[in-house]
Order: structure tokens, then C-alpha cells, then sequence
């Protein structure tokens, strides 16, 4: 049966760590609590909410606010070339691909320590180190809120971008993801292309899915505000994608801007040197502030609102779009 609370704080439920309140907070175990909790509660709005590693919310909320806590990690079908497994949406993404990488299912090792749940993973094709969830996503089962029926996309279906799907786009607000299909290949390569990650697994022999787990996890202990210490959603900005006229403008006067090819012959730069250029990094305001070691990430220090945050957050892109006329957008969803 589903859980249901009132008035209740959101601090602890947002690595932002912002105290706004919910009218209702309601916690489906399973798909038949969903079935219930529409029926039962007839929300007009829903708001999902899964580890709230990648939100920033400016305000109470009004909506109903619903968790799903789905469970379940499933070998569902194998055959000579690759291995299908469901994760249920409410599975913490990291401990899915601790399991993937314990039964040497190769593929999504690179995405090791993401914070928030498997079901969030698809809403803006989690990405690091080379790898984009997208590539082993088979299907994705969800739950339409205004159809009130359950649905499936094909991978292929889901519109899968750079820090984007169907999901945060069309279907925003729209539904409940409930579980997603994973398809991992029995004979895989492992992706080392970002130096960083090569380096550190080339130091401990032949690399391995553990290798490169543990590598990854190193670096991103050593680099990223651990959210228990400095309330942070990640990366509040999208890396931008510009077209050669606009690189080579900036070139001209920071030759040395890292440059990564995109699809479309577009080029990807680091929103990171944009702001740093601009001044931003390790700046603080109050309590909110520009991380030290990585300037994509903006850190609750203390108290902060979320207005706060957004407040600094609008400042920073300012700066940079009149230092290099790029409009940076927003990859945390502001509530
Ligand atoms: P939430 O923050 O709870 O929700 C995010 C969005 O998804 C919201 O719009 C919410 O409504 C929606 N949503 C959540 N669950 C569902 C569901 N079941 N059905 C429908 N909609 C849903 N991201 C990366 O891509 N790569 C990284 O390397 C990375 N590193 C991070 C490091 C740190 C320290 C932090 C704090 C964040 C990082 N993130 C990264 C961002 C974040 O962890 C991911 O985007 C993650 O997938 C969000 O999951 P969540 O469960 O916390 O989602
Ligand atoms: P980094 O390694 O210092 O690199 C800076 C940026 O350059 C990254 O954003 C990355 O883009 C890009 N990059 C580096 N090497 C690349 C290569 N070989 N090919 C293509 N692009 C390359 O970055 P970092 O801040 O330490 O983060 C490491 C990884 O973790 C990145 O993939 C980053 O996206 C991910 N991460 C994401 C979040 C989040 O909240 N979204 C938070 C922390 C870390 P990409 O971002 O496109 O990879």
C-alpha cells in the first residue's frame, strides 16, 4: 500500500538540501499503488520525484508530490550477443550498476556514482566520461498520468539527446517512469577515451569493469562536492554545442579552450572555462557559491533558497553571454 504525508519539509529528499514543503508526498512500492493512488487521490498535478539529485525547487509545492520507489533487478532474456535486464525506477542507480558490474554485464561502468534513482536516468540521458545511458537503453515502461494506462518506448523512440529525451521535453510532467530495459553486450569494449580515466586504470594493469568503476569513483571523490557536506545538483549547466563561426570567435581570444567534436559538425566546449573566464569560479554570494574544483556546480553553503540559487545561477549566465555571447541553458530542473 502506498504511503501518504502531509506537510511535509523536502530538505531531506533534494541534494540541494532546500527546505521547501509539500501539501502531499505519496510513495508508490509498486505499480499497483499507483493504480490506487490516482483513483484514490485524483491528483490534478503531479510532481515526480526521484533522488532529487537534478531539481531545484524555488517554492513550496502545490502538487501532489510522488516518489516512485519501484524495486526489482531482473535478467529478463540473453541470447549469443547481448543480456536484457529490467531495474525497477525506484532502484538507486549506482547500487544497479554496482550489481551490472559484479555480474560482469560491461557497458554502463563508466556512469558508476551518479547520485538518483534508475528511472531518472532516462529523463536526461545521465552522461560521463564518454558514456550516455542511452546506448544500452532497450525500452522504457511508464505510466501516462493523463491517460492513466501504461506505455512503453523503444530506446529508439525516446528521443535521446545530450542531457535530454522525450522525457524532458514532450512528455515532461507527463509521466511516470516505472521501469526501464537495459540490453548489455556479451562481448564489450571498454570506453577509456576520457584521459582522466585511462590514466588512473592504466596504473592498476589490464583494464576491467571493476578498474574502471573504481577509477571513476576515485575521481569523483576527489572532484565533486559530496552532497551531504555542500548541498549541489551536479552540473547546473549544459555543456554548449556552437557551430565553427562562434568557435572560432572564441579561439581568437582563448586559443587554448579545450574543443570536442558533436554531431552535425558542431563543436562541444566546456560551460566550465566559460565561467571561469568570466569570473565565476570559487565565487560566493551569501550562501550560495560557485564550486572551487568544478565551476558547472553551484553549492548551497549553508541555508540558501532556491530562489537564491537561481538568482546566482541567472547572474553567472549573464556574465557569460555578454563576455561570449553563448546563452548557457540550465541542465537541473527548476521547480
Ligand atoms: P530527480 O532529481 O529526482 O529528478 C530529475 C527529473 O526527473 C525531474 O524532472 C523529475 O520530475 C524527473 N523524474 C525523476 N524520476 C522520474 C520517474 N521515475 N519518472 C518520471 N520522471 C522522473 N548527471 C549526469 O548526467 N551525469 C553525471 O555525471 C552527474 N553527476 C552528478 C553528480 C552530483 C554530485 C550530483 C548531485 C548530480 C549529478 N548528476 C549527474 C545529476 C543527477 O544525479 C542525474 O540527473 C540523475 O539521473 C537524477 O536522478 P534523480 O533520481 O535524483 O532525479
Ligand atoms: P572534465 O573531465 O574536466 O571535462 C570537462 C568537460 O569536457 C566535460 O564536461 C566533458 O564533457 C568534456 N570532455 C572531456 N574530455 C572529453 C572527451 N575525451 N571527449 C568529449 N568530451 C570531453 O569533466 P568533469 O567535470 O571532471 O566531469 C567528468 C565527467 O562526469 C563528464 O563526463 C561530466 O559530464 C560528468 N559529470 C556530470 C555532472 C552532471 O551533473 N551532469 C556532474 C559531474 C560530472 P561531457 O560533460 O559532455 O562529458
Amino acid at each position: 500500500m502506498y504511503s501518504l504525508q502531509k506537510n511535509i519539509s523536502l530538505k531531506r529528499f533534494n541534494t540541494f538540501g532546500i527546505g521547501v514543503r509539500a501539501k502531499r508526498l505519496v510513495i508508490a512500492e509498486n505499480t499497483h499503488d499507483l493504480d490506487l493512488i490516482f483513483n484514490d487521490l485524483n491528483p490534478e498535478k503531479v510532481l515526480i520525484l526521484g533522488g532529487g539529485s537534478n531539481i531545484l525547487f524555488t517554492g513550496d509545492v502545490e502538487d501532489m508530490v510522488l516518489k516512485p520507489s519501484i524495486k526489482g533487478i531482473k535478467e529478463i532474456g540473453r541470447d549469443n550477443q547481448n543480456i536484457c535486464i529490467r531495474v525497477g525506477a525506484g532502484e538507486v542507480w549506482d547500487g544497479f550498476v554496482a550489481y551490472c558490474v559484479n555480474n560482469d554485464y560491461g557497458g554502463i561502468e563508466n556512469l558508476s556514482l551518479i547520485p538518483g534513482s534508475a528511472g531518472a536516468a532516462p529523463m536526461q540521458n545521465i552522461g560521463a566520461y564518454g558514456v550516455e545511458v542511452k546506448e544500452y537503453i532497450e525500452e522504457v515502461e511508464f505510466y501516462h498520468l493523463e491517460k492513466r494506462s501504461y506505455e512503453t518506448l523503444k530506446g529508439e523512440e525516446c528521443e535521446f539527446g545530450y542531457r535530454s529525451s522525450i522525457f524532458k521535453t514532450k512528455l515532461k510532467g507527463k509521466i511516470v517512469i516505472t521501469s526501464v530495459h537495459f540490453s548489455f553486450p556479451v562481448k564489450h569494449e571498454f570506453n577509456l577515451h576520457y584521459s582522466s580515466v585511462k590514466e588512473l586504470v592504466d596504473k592498476t594493469g589490464p583494464a576491467s569493469l571493476k578498474s574502471i568503476r573504481n577509477a571513476i569513483i576515485n575521481i569523483r571523490n576527489s572532484k565533486l562536492p559530496d552532497p551531504s557536506m555542500f548541498g549541489n545538483a551536479g552540473s547546473f549547466f549544459k555543456n554548449p554545442v556552437i557551430e565553427h563561426d562562434m568557435l572560432e570567435r572564441i579561439q581568437a581570444t582563448f586559443p587554448e579552450i579545450p574543443v570536442y567534436p558533436a554531431p552535425g559538425n558542431l563543436y562541444k566546449i566546456p560551460a566550465a572555462f566559460l565561467i571561469e573566464k568570466a569570473g565565476w569560479k570559487g565565487k560566493r554570494e551569501g550562501n550560495v557559491g560557485c564550486y572551487k574544483n568544478q565551476s558547472l556546480i553551484l553549492v548551497n553553503y549553508g541555508n540558501a533558497t532556491g530562489n537564491e540559487i537561481l538568482e546566482f545561477a541567472k547572474k553567472i549566465k549573464t556574465d557569460v553571454e555578454n563576455q561570449f555571447g553563448i546563452k548557457l541553458s540550465y541542465e537541473v530542473n527548476i521547480f
